[in-house]
């Protein structure tokens, strides 16, 4: 069973703009997809239809086999990382990575469980008292990665997760993202630009241009390059 199913995905804006065209896609579990192409070409806008975050216009999407269209964001499964953070500045990173819990009334001595559990994963054990104005961008987004791991989510999103970040700290963090997906054993969306991010972090690549998939296929097959 195919853990994320997008059958004739479209998105029309309000203004009449048609910006994501019958997209398809049957994603297995735990794969890792990387979607690629220009600016505008419908990356952002496909990600946030699979969260809720913004409307189907038409087509199905289902996560496992239940059709999600009219899901929810917090009913789906799903948890979203973005390039922005979105911290609370006024919180400490155990408040911050506890919060949604705190909202979905998980009870406190589990939510200590999970938070401690995601911290230690994430390397910010001794950060957990911190405000985010006293870390570094690394560890901010670490926090932000923290806060989507707490809710063991069956799907993560990423948008561009690393496009903040100095170059030194993104291979850094390009390897701690692929060693998440391998510990979590969860299925992942990733959209970036960055080449070298895209070929080695993803088991598969969706290449998109104006709103239309253009290819998917395998970084080997995609890029060419031996082994
Ligand atoms: P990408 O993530 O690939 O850069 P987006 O999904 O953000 O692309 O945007 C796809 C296209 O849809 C762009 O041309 C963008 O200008 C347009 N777009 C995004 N949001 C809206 C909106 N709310 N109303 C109208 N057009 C939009
Ligand atoms: P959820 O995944 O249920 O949205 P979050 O902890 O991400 O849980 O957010 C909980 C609520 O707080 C949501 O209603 C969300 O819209 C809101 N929220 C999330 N991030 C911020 C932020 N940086 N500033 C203000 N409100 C936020």
């Amino acid at each position: 069973m195919a853990s994320l199913s997008l059958q004739h995905i479209n998105k029309t804006y309000p203004n009449g703009f048609e910006a994501v065209k019958d997209f398809n896609l049957e994603i297995e579990d735990k794969e890792f997809i990387i979607f690629v192409g220009p600016s505008g070409c419908g990356k952002s806008t496909t990600l946030r239809m699979v969260a809720g975050l913004e409307e189907i216009t038409s087509g199905v999407l289902k996560i496992g086999d239940r059709v999600v269209n009219d899901v929810e964001p917090k009913d789906r499964d799903i948890a979203m990382v973005f390039q922005n953070y979105a911290l609370y500045p006024h919180m400490t990173v155990y408040d911050n990575m506890a919060f949604g819990l705190k909202l979905r009334k998980v009870p406190k001595d589990q939510i200590d469980k999970m938070v401690k559990e995601a911290a230690k994963i994430l390397d910010l054990d001794k950060l957990l008292d911190r405000k985010p104005k006293a870390l570094s961008g690394g560890q901010r987004q670490r926090v932000a990665m923290g806060r989507a791991i707490v809710r063991d989510p069956k799907v993560f999103l990423m948008d561009e997760p690393l496009s903040n970040l100095d170059a030194k700290l993104r291979v850094q963090m390009r390897i701690e993202i692929s060693k998440l997906h391998q510990r979590l054993g969860a299925t992942i969306i990733y959209v970036t630009h960055d080449q070298t991010e895209a070929m080695t972090l993803g088991t598969r690549i969706v290449v998109m241009k104006d709103g239309v998939v253009q290819q998917v296929d395998t970084p080997q097959n995609l890029y060419n390059y031996p082994d």
